[in-house]
């Protein structure tokens, strides 16, 4: 591991200028102390954020939720509101990792993963990959590829996003809050970047920047609202392929008035299927509708050799969830 400055930042402002580029900010450290380990990340300087105040409250209200990035996963899990308001949210991030990262891990560092590719995280940094020295080629092509993306992939990466909080958050319209020059607010949607030609770009944050805050706006379609996550095992272990859903039913108790969805586990980033959602506004609660409209999820999916299974897969998955939300299961 090369060596690196350490500094406690004491306030977001402080943050924010310690933070420029070639330094890291440091939340719960559970993902960027391995990419350090493994010579992903080389920061010259460690900007500890973890323990400044205010950036962890968590506040429920009959507009929206909003959670501060330093809240951890397993406080915001837990949160009876936020488990009334949105349970998609909270078991998202139940079925994230493990109790100790979660205990330690933070929301803002959650979203900030980066993927689980072997040949990107290669200890020696000899595999060819573009996202970690771009121009140097893909060895995941000819390479170990079961868990990688079947969406939003390019000729240069097809690595997966494995994060499940963000597929939840891209369902439902979150934002968040970003600090730096200015402040501004980016959905969670537009936060992460196809890999197009430069996968090494994958966020919309400068250097200086730090995200404060993620809302989520009300609505009934996220209070009756699931996340379902297929895996290799049943706990400790990223998906294979994901859901978050969720529904508004119209007056008469039948008819689909709203619905969400997006998956994880099987595309580049957060994959919100609005395909699905339009095939399913105004139609029946009945499962044969459910199971039509979850085949579009991997519309124009590519797979190759050893990932193909996921394009049968999601769309049960789609499927599963939104029967479990509509009381078909
Ligand atoms: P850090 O490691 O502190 O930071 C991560 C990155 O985010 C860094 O680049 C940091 O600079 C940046 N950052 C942190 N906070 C901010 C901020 N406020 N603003 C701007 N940048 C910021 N995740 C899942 O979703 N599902 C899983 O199943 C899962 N399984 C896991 C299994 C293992 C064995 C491990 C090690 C991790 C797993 N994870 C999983 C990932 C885990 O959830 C992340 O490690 C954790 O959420 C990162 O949060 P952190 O606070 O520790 O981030
Ligand atoms: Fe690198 Fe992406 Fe190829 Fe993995 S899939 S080796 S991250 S370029």
């Amino acid at each position: 591991m090369k060596s690196f400055d350490y500094a406690r930042a004491s306030s977001t402002a402080d943050a924010r200028t310690q933070g420029t580029a070639g330094a890291r900010l440091l939340a719960g450290g559970t993902t960027l102390l391995d990419l350090m380990k493994c010579n992903v990340e080389r920061p010259e300087r460690l900007v500890d954020v973890s323990h400044l105040s205010g950036m962890a409250d968590i506040e429920v209200d009959e507009q929206r939720i909003r959670i501060g990035a330093l809240a951890h996963m397993s406080q915001v899990a837990d949160h009876a509101a936020i488990r009334r308001e949105a349970p998609v949210v909270s078991e998202s991030l139940w079925r994230a990792a493990s109790a100790q990262i979660r205990n330690m891990a933070t929301i803002g560092g959650n979203l900030m993963q980066r993927t689980r590719c072997t040949y990107f995280r290669d200890a020696t940094g000899n595999a060819h990959c573009n996202k970690r020295m771009p121009g140097s080629g893909c060895a995941a092509v000819r390479g170990i590829h079961r868990n990688h993306a079947v969406l939003g992939t390019s000729d240069a990466c097809f690595a997966t996003y494995p994060g499940d909080l963000a597929v939840a958050l891209v369902a439902f319209d979150a934002v968040l809050t970003i600090e730096g020059e200015r402040t501004r607010q980016v959905k969670v949607e537009d936060f992460f970047r196809l890999p197009g030609d430069r996968p090494d770009l994958e966020y919309d944050l400068e250097a200086g920047e730090i995200i404060t805050a993620i809302e989520l706006p009300a609505r009934p379609a996220l209070r009756r609202s699931h996340y379902l996550k297929v895996r290799d095992r049943a706990s400790y272990e990223f998906a294979a392929a994901s859901a978050a859903v969720g529904l508004e039913v119209a007056p008469d108790g039948k008819t689909i008035k709203e619905a969400r969805v997006a998956l994880g586990g099987v595309a580049t980033c957060p994959w919100r299927a609005r395909n699905v959602e339009e095939a399913l506004a105004g139609q029946p609660m009945e499962e044969a509708v459910f199971r039509r409209a979850a085949l579009l999820a991997v519309q124009g999916a590519q797979p190759r050799a050893y990932n193909g299974y996921k394009v049968q897969l999601a769309p049960k998955v789609v499927a599963r969830a939104l029967l479990a939300v509509g009381d078909l299961a």
